[in-house]
Formats: C-alpha cells, sequence, structure tokens
C-alpha cells in the first residue's frame, strides 16, 4: 500500500498549536544557562562565522591536522597535535592511555549550527540528541545548556538524561521492547514523548499511562545506502509499525495522546535524497502537529570523506515537510562523533617483511568496537609526528586476530611509546566499550581552551570484581 492510499483510512487530525521548543531558549532557561553563552562564543570563534558544519568539511592548511579532527585542532609551536587547546602529549602523560579525548566546543558549535540552521527557516522545530551516541553527563549537560532535547532508548540513558539536565518534557523515550519498569520510569519522571513501536507497547502504555503524549515509529520502507547493521528504515526492520498496519495503529492509540509520527532511517547517510523522500512519506500520511525524522546525518571519518553540511540537511528536512508542522531531528553522531578521540601508547611494532607491519596499542575492539562491527574505517596520526609514509595496520592488543582498528594508514615510523590518535572516536566508542579480556574502561577528558577535565575516571582491577558474589 503506497502511503497516499492509506491516507483515506486515517482520521484528519487538525494540528494542535504547539509551543516551539527547539527555537530560542526561554528566559527562564536563558538565565540558568547564562555561564554557556560565554563557551558559545568561545565556539564560535573556533569555528568562525556562517555554518561551522561546512568549515569543518575545509581543506586544514598544510602541515595541520585533517578536517576529520575537533574544530580548533591544530599542531602547536612543538609539532605536537593541540584538541581543545591541550597538547595530546601532556594529556597522555597526565592522564594514561588509553583514553577518549573531547574537544567541547566542538560539540556546542555543532549544537549552534542546528540551531542557526533551523532558526534561519522557521520557528518551529525542536532538536533533539540521540544520547546513545554519548550517553554521558559531561556532554547531556553541555546538550541541554544549548537547548536541545534528549532521545533515550533505555532507562539507563533516561537516567543519565535526566543527571544531565535535561527537563523531562523535553525527553523522547524510544525502544523495540521498553521493558513496563521502564515504561513506568518514565511516566513517574514525566517524560514528554514516548516514541512507541509495536501493538503490544500500545496495548501496554494504555493500561499503565493512559493519555501520555506519544508518537509512534513508523518503517517507512525508505533504505538508504548504509551498513545494514544500521539501517533501520527499510520494512524488514524490528522497529516501528509498517506503513501498511499505521492506520490500525493510529485507531487504536485513542486513549493516548498522539502528536505525531518519528522515522529513522539509518545512520552515516551521506546523500540527502533519502531524508528528502522520508520528510514527504511521513507528511502525506497525517497532519499530526509533530514530525520527527530521526537522525542519521553522516560525518566525515576519514580525509575523503565530505558529508553534506548541517546547513543542507536541515534544508532538506524543512523542504519535504508541510506549514505549520514542527519539524524534529535526532542527531547523535554529528554532534559528539568529531568532537572525540582516542589516544593509545604504541607497545609492539611487528614487521612481516612483504606483508604488513602491525602497530599494537594498548587498547582496541574493547575501547572501539566499531572496526569489527561494521567494518568501519578510522585514521590515525603520531601525536607528534602527524602525517608519515609508511603504510601499517593499527591493532588491538585483545585476543582475536579480528581486533584490529585500522587495515591500513600512514604513519611516520612508529616505535614503542609513541602516542597514537585515532580521530572521530566521539560517538558510539564509549558507550560501546566492553571489558573484553577484563581491560579495564579508558577515562574520558574535556578539553577546553587549554583546561583539561577528568569526567570519567579510568576503571581499575577493583571496579571489575565490583559486582561479583563470592
Ligand atoms: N534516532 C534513532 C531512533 C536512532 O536509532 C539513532 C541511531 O541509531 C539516532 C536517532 C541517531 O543517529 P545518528 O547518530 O546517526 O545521528
Amino acid at each position: 500500500m503506497t502511503p497516499t492510499s492509506i491516507i483515506p483510512a486515517i482520521m484528519a487530525r487538525p494540528p494542535v498549536s504547539e509551543t516551539p521548543r527547539g527555537g530560542p531558549v526561554a528566559p527562564a532557561e536563558a538565565a540558568a544557562h547564562a555561564g554557556e553563552d560565554a563557551a558559545l562564543r568561545g565556539a564560535a570563534e573556533i569555528a568562525g562565522p556562517g555554518d561551522r558544519a561546512a568549515l569543518a568539511t575545509q581543506e586544514p592548511p598544510a602541515g595541520q591536522p585533517s578536517h576529520v579532527y575537533p574544530l580548533g585542532s591544530r599542531l602547536n609551536e612543538a609539532g605536537h597535535l593541540e584538541i581543545g587547546g591541550c597538547d595530546v602529549l601532556e594529556l597522555a602523560r597526565e592522564f594514561g592511555t588509553p583514553a577518549y579525548v573531547y574537544a567541547e566546543d566542538h560539540i556546542r558549535a555543532r549544537a549552534a549550527a542546528y540551531r542557526e540552521a533551523f532558526a534561519a527557516r522557521t520557528d518551529r522545530f525542536e532538536i533533539v540528541y540521540a544520547s546513545k551516541a554519548f550517553p554521558h553527563i559531561a556532554a547531556n549537560r553541555i546538550l541541554s545548556a544549548e537547548g536541545l532535547s534528549c532521545d533515550v532508548a533505555s532507562g539507563g540513558e533516561l537516567f543519565m538524561a535526566l543527571r544531565g539536565g535535561f527537563a523531562p518534557e523535553r525527553i523522547y523515550l524510544h525502544g523495540n521492547n521498553k521493558s513496563e519498569d521502564e515504561l513506568a520510569y518514565a511516566a513517574e519522571q514525566g517524560v514528554g514523548h514516548i516514541v512507541v513501536d509495536s501493538f503490544d507497547e500500545l496495548e501496554r502504555l494504555e493500561r499503565m499511562a493512559p493519555g501520555q503524549a506519544i508518537l509512534l515509529r513508523v518503517t517507512p520502507g525508505i533504505e538508504p545506502a548504509t551498513h545494514a547493521y544500521i539501517s533501520t528504515g527499510q520494512e524488514d526492520s524490528k522497529f516501528g509499525f509498517g506503513l501498511d498496519e499505521l492506520p490500525r495503529a493510529i485507531e487504536r492509540a485513542h486513549r493516548l495522546d498522539l502528536r505525531g509520527l518519528h522515522a529513522h532511517i539509518g545512520s552515516q547517510i551521506f546523500d540527502l535524497e533519502p531524508f528528502a523522500k522520508l520528510a514527504q512519506v511521513l507528511s502525506e500520511i497525517c497532519d499530526f502537529p509533530l514530525l520527527n525524522l530521526g537522525g542519521g546525518l553522516a560525518i566525515a571519518y576519514t580525509s575523503d570523506q565530505d558529508p553534506p553540511s548541517i546547513d543542507e540537511y536541515v534544508e532538506t528536512l524543512l523542504e519535504g515537510a508541510p506549514e505549520g508542522v514542527t519539524v524534529l531531528c535526532e542527531p547523535g553522531r554529528s554532534l559528539v562523533g568529531n568532537a572525540g578521540v582516542t589516544l593509545y601508547t604504541v607497545g609492539t611494532v611487528k614487521e612481516i617483511p612483504g606483508v604488513r607491519t602491525y602497530v599494537a596499542v594498548d587498547g582496541g575492539m574493547s575501547d572501539n568496537p566499531r572496526p569489527m562491527l561494521y567494518g568501519a574505517r578510522y585514521e590515525a596520526d603520531i601525536a607528534d609526528r602527524v602525517g608519515g609514509e609508511r603504510m601499517c595496520a593499527v591493532a588491538g592488543k585483545h585476543c582475536e586476530s579480528g581486533d584490529v582498528l585500522i587495515r591500513d594508514v600512514a604513519l611516520d615510523d612508529p616505535r614503542p611509546a609513541d602516542v597514537l590518535v585515532t580521530p572521530v572516536t566521539g560517538a558510539y566508542a564509549h558507550t560501546m566499550a566492553s571489558n573484553y579480556n577484563a581491560l579495564p574502561r579508558p577515562p574520558i577528558v574535556f578539553c577546553r581552551e587549554g583546561d583539561a577535565r577528568l569526567v570519567t575516571r579510568r576503571e581499575t582491577y577493583e571496579d571489575l570484581a565490583l559486582r561479583d558474589i563470592v
């Protein structure tokens, strides 16, 4: 059934007047966040005027790190890589390795780019941080202060969002199999919207929280060109209601406050066309007040990649959406991905003549499973000798042959004790980290204008034993 053919089957709902929630921060909120204004100005200086996201895709000056590094990264006078104004070698000395390091102004600048892109075109929008990308209290604090809302995919992410300062009414709870405990927790906390995924959940929620504001998650049958594991909009998906099922779900939701539709077609999407199609498909279904078009804007993981700017992405979303509707989007990776890098120390260099040189570091698949999970490609540099010509593989230290972070990367003559940096680990790295081989998980350090603050300490061996009952 095509979207147009289901329209008659759906009750036409009059648009409900909706206070725009993604727009400029309300006065009371603005006062509470006054301290962040200076930070925002700092971000503006780093990124320069205009679309900061577009700036991030420009060629770096000769001898400077590539555009995949956080905004403001540079080689300092000593020739060392600097992130958020902090010398990476000094960070490695102070906090040890492996360590996740973020330039926090990069996160602010990306949030501002989203806000500016929407505000230039409409006052009916809401930018919802997909916190699964990096569900951390410090990041949540920055993004809540920037006026964003939050998408959480579990009770745990909800807890972190509340701790991170998101007002409950600005939170969207997702998940294809939310437990009764999670639904009860959300209702008790006054979560603004629950994104309902199935008929079982409709029934459950009606029973537990009649009148709760909801969106219905739709699988619109759109398949963007991305990895199958991060493609979610196709019909054959565990998520949401297919277009055929939607009319029945809308009818079925009468004891809940159905405010709109949601769809997320996938992640790391370079081609904007599927987003335009999504906006069109959803807006043809019914005139609900809210239209949530998900996340998924691609970022550059390697210097040859050139994703669309935030401005182009927002333009596409809004072009397809009807007048009077509040458009929501849920960026995760594009807010925090390029903000973070991982520091490692090289332990061994194994050269197999004519075959390959393995540079082994003190982390691997436990702190970044994405190369193994999705075949994700990364780049790397030696922190005080950026660039280079010796082709190497960067291997982790786990007991798995597949524990290779990068298959081919040109480095400058790597040797034991070098600090090696992999950029673009700000999203889906810390949050997907494990304790495989009983490796303690790395600390997280936030850097800004030359100051480094520890926001998560390194795990200890004692932490590893903490939950075991013997
Ligand atoms: N919204 C939903 C429902 C998602 O599942 C995801 C990612 O899986 C996102 C938003 C964020 O996607 P991205 O990080 O690619 O922007």
